[in-house]
């Protein structure tokens, strides 16, 4: 699989014509076909092969004949080129979010800084707000955007960490050898980012099982190879994935123990030992005049049912109140990824998508949908093929004829409305009311205050045809952390207003994150998922959104998507 390799080149010549003053359009282009490529979960390679790379969205002929030179040579001699022309350093400067790459040329130009380390130094000096257009607050920003980069660099994005699991897994699963296999750790609890893989088995024959993991083909390094455990290091980001060999009679104690999260795990010992038992990785012990004997630790259903709890889903492990309601038996019924009926923001061909609105709805019929909405941008998103006034009546017309056709799938005629800087949006209320479901959402300004982002949700939520605020703190891993806005009072106005917020399904999105879920259920404002597809199969993405909305604790009643279509229908005239 090259895709990362592509979307790594292509995202550092977006940088690297930045740090030029390049024409913007072209810019994006390198942007938007890095994140295509990435987030493809078919391999490129094959794309490549059939001749099939510009049905991809943003792949023209130009970008196609690049992917081609890549996969053959590794690298692109244009990339080589653009790279030599900038400094090494200034690349890793502009991945800091927050800084862009006219600073980054500024600071280079004036003092001579090229690399993050000195940046750094200047800015903890004071240096930096010497220069024109630097003040204080820019130097505080530089200084918080390095720490998030050294987080960042840390832990690997659940769909990356997934696929990787999944690399391991897949083989393995199929061993004769392999009696039993799980993945532990962050993953099974779908944590957004990952710092290591753990795999646990049972299994009789171990050293084959720990021959084959050393030697599959994600690996990059082998960091240890035992009997009992094995560590590599794996695919790009270098990930460590663990293999532990567990005892059969063990394995649900140990699931539990390396499936974390630390805080739920000494909870749980607090409430064993209240009760004279004693639990680790190796099963429940009870404690009867100095003896311990073994009552529980096969699986995690005999180890909750000692504890007088219902099964508590991975997914809610973080001690965020989950064990107490569990004692309660009062747990929240979260979200399936069978309740779902439908998916709320797909890109047509009508913006920057790729397929029909046939296709789309042909799609989501097959994935077992009642529903899906069509949202593509507005007239003034030009970057993103935004659709003019004229063409929306168009879409309209074809959506009727679509619904007239189709028996199973009803298509939403939708939009993804801008919210322009001033807080106005991209369409008149004329051209907004005549839509079945209109998403709002920002995607520019980002670096307004704080006051003024929010006070443009807050008016977008205000008008009375809008129904869901997009990927709403805006946040993208590795690109940009969340703008700043006042949440809670988002959560106010959008609670007052009825409209609904999105947990935007894209990879390198999550937005809502889980504990915005958490909020945002408190407050009784609905959920939207949105999978933001721009190629059929990232609307399969609508399982990484179910899993943040089960870490944030959402139920049925919270998630549009889980209403009827009637339902929703209904809610969306209101
Ligand atoms: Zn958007
Ligand atoms: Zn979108």
């Amino acid at each position: 699989m090259k895709n990362k390799l592509v979307a790594d080149i292509f995202r550092e010549i977006a940088k690297l014509l930045e740090l030029k003053g390049e024409n913007p359009f072209r810019i994006r282009a390198y942007e938007k076909a890095s994140q295509n490529i990435e987030s493809l979960t078919q391999d490129v390679e094959v794309f490549a092969k059939e001749n099939k790379l510009t049905s991809l969205p943003g792949i023209g002929q130009d970008l196609a004949n690049k992917i081609k030179e890549i996969i053959k040579t590794g690298t692109l001699t244009q990339y080589e080129k653009l790279k030599k022309e900038v400094p090494k350093g200034l690349l890793e400067m502009m991945e800091i979010p927050g800084l862009g790459p006219k600073t980054v040329k500024l600071i280079y130009e004036k003092l001579k800084i090229d690399s993050i380390g000195k940046l750094e130094e200047a800015a903890k000096s004071g240096k930096l707000r010497k220069l024109d257009g630097i003040r204080e607050k820019t130097e505080e920003n530089i200084l918080k955007g390095i720490s998030l980069l050294k987080k960042g660099r840390e832990r690997t994005p659940l769909y990356l960490a997934l696929k990787i699991a999944e690399g391991f897994l897949e083989p393995l699963r199929q061993m004769k050898e392999v009696e039993k296999i799980e993945v532990a750790g962050s993953v099974r609890r779908r944590k957004e980012t990952i710092r290591d893989i753990d795999i646990l088995i049972v299994s009789k024959n171990p050293s084959e099982v720990m021959d084959k993991f050393v030697n599959l083909s994600y690996v990059r390094e082998v960091l240890a190879k035992g009997e009992t455990k094995s560590s590599v290091r794996a695919g790009e980001n270098e990930i460590q994935v663990d293999l532990r060999v567990v005892e059969k009679e063990s394995f649900g104690s140990a699931l539990m123990y390396f499936t974390g999260s630390k805080a739920f795990n000494i909870k749980l010992r607090q409430l064993a030992s209240k009760d004279g038992y004693k639990i680790n990785e190796y099963g429940v012990f009870a404690l009867t005049k100095g003896k311990e004997k073994k009552v529980a630790g096969r699986t995690e259903e005999e180890i909750f049912e000692l504890f007088k709890m219902p099964f508590v889903a991975p997914e809610l492990r973080e001690d965020r109140g989950e064990v107490e309601l569990a004692l309660k038996n009062k747990l929240p019924k979260i979200i399936d990824r069978k309740d779902i009926k439908g998916d709320l923001h797909v890109h047509s061909k009508y913006s920057d998508g790729t397929s029909t609105i046939k296709d789309i709805a042909l799609y989501a019929e097959r994935m077992g949908y009642q529903y899906v909405g069509i949202c593509d941008h507005s007239q003034g998103l030009k970057v993103a093929g935004g659709v003019s006034v004229k063409d929306v009546y168009a879409k309209i017309e074809e959506v009727r004829k679509i619904n007239r056709q189709l028996k199973k799938v009803k298509v939403l005629c939708g939009t993804e409305v801008d919210i322009l800087n001033d807080g106005s949006l991209d369409y008149p209320d004329s051209v907004l009311k005549e839509f079945d479901l209109v998403i709002a959402a920002i995607h520019s300004g980002f670096k307004q205050p704080q006051h003024q982002l929010t006070k443009r949700i807050v008016s977008a939520c205000k008008n009375k045809y809008v129904h869901v605020i997009a990927h709403p703190t805006g946040r993208l891993f590795g690109v940009r952390d969340s703008y700043e806005i006042d949440f809670d009072e988002i959560l106010k106005v959008a609670s007052d207003y009825q409209v609904a917020l999105e947990l935007n399904c894209f990879p390198q999105r999550l937005d809502l994150n889980d504990i915005n879920c958490m909020r945002a259920r408190a407050k009784k404002v609905k959920i939207a998922l949105g999978t933001d597809a721009h190629i059929l199969d990232q609307m399969l993405n609508m399982d990484l959104g179910v899993s943040v909305a089960r870490r944030g604790w959402l139920e049925k009643e919270d998630v549009l998507n889980c209403w009827s279509l009637d339902k929703l229908l209904k809610w969306l005239k209101k």
